[in-house]
């Protein structure tokens, strides 16, 4: 009975969990100075097309933490959503990337660019959500058809008027759709006849192995080929060598990203023009498949 006791209270006094408890109340407290004190900053990383020439970019999320250092967003995003705070982080994002956007608008190199944006599930869920984003635009004066929302396959499931009636409102003034890490969620051909979606991005699983495991070189093309027949973009995400973009453009996929064509960077990093954004000198494969007729 005491050893009974003795392992209740062993557990209740657990040191790692204690410690798991104490990291995520302080990672919350800290999350909170970090809105106040502007420790989020927002990067970008560039979006390309089949050629290599950057069309637009993904604003993703860091943290410079003042004891952690830069902190990716797989870190703390879940417990922000846990402690309500994604509504606030939410609203930051959205209004730093269309302050992005009017900075880009006023020079040539820049002002086509689009910016994608991550929206959580529970950000997504407020019933005000559609709402919110207009607001946001309409004060930073931002393009609404240059600014793109990501969402994922599993927040579409929920109640699907209430998702239509948000992206709905949001396309009728521009806004675009984009569903991200696609193949990896309940994917449902159904949910993609009935939702406004315009674009698709291939999720980095299937990219990775491509070159390697037939299935999921298949499943990119069926993705690319269903893209197109429904008339969408389509994006790969996670391109890291000149042999998988090949194989892409081969594939007709018109839309790049990942670490081949550049990381995330803060905005003042990003390299603009109308070159790829991969060096010629490295363009060693470029003859294989160029959609100019050059080899
Ligand atoms: P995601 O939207 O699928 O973003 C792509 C992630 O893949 C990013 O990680 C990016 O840095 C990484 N990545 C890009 N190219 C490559 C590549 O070639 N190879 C590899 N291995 N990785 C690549 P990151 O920045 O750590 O973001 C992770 C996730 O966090 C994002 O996945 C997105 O779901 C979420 N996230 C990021 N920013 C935000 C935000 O502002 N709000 C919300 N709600 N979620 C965000
Ligand atoms: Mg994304
Ligand atoms: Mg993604
Ligand atoms: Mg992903």
């Amino acid at each position: 009975e005491a050893k009974a006791a003795g392992r209740n209270t062993f557990r209740f006094f657990d040191p790692a969990m204690q410690a798991a408890l104490d990291a995520s109340a302080s990672l919350e407290t800290d999350l909170r100075a970090a809105l106040a004190q502007r420790e989020l900053l927002l990067y970008y990383q560039p979006v390309v097309d089949a050629d290599g020439c950057m069309t637009g970019a993904e604003a993703l999320l860091r943290w410079q933490h003042p004891r952690r250092g830069l902190v990716a967003p797989g870190e703390f995003i879940a417990q922000a959503e846990k402690a309500g705070l994604i509504g606030e982080i939410g609203d930051w994002v959205l209004e730093t990337a269309c302050q992005q956007l009017v900075a880009w608008s006023g020079d040539a190199a820049t002002c086509h660019l689009t910016v994608a944006v991550n929206v959580s599930a529970r950000q997504f869920r407020q019933p005000a959500f559609a709402e919110r984003v207009l607001q946001i635009i309409a004060r930073s004066g931002a393009n609404a058809h240059l600014l793109k929302l990501e969402l994922t396959e599993s927040m579409l499931l929920a109640d699907v008027e209430d998702v239509i009636g948000k992206m709905s409102l949001l396309k009728s003034r521009g806004v675009s759709f984009s569903l991200d890490d696609f193949g990896t969620g309940y994917s449902s051909l159904s949910y993609l006849k009935r939702l406004p979606i315009d674009q698709l991005k291939i999720d980095r699983s299937f990219v990775h192995d491509m070159l390697h495991t037939p299935h999921a070189s298949t499943i990119v093309r069926s993705i690319v080929t269903l893209a197109h027949s429904m008339g969408l973009q389509v994006v790969a995400e996670g391109v890291e060598s000149r042999e998988q973009w090949d194989s892409l453009r081969q594939i007709g996929c018109g839309g790049l990203q990942g670490y081949l064509f550049g990381r995330a960077v803060p905005p003042q990093a990003l390299l603009f023009g109308h070159q790829p954004l991969v060096a010629a000198t490295q363009n060693h494969h470029l003859d294989l498949v160029d959609g100019h007729g050059n080899t």
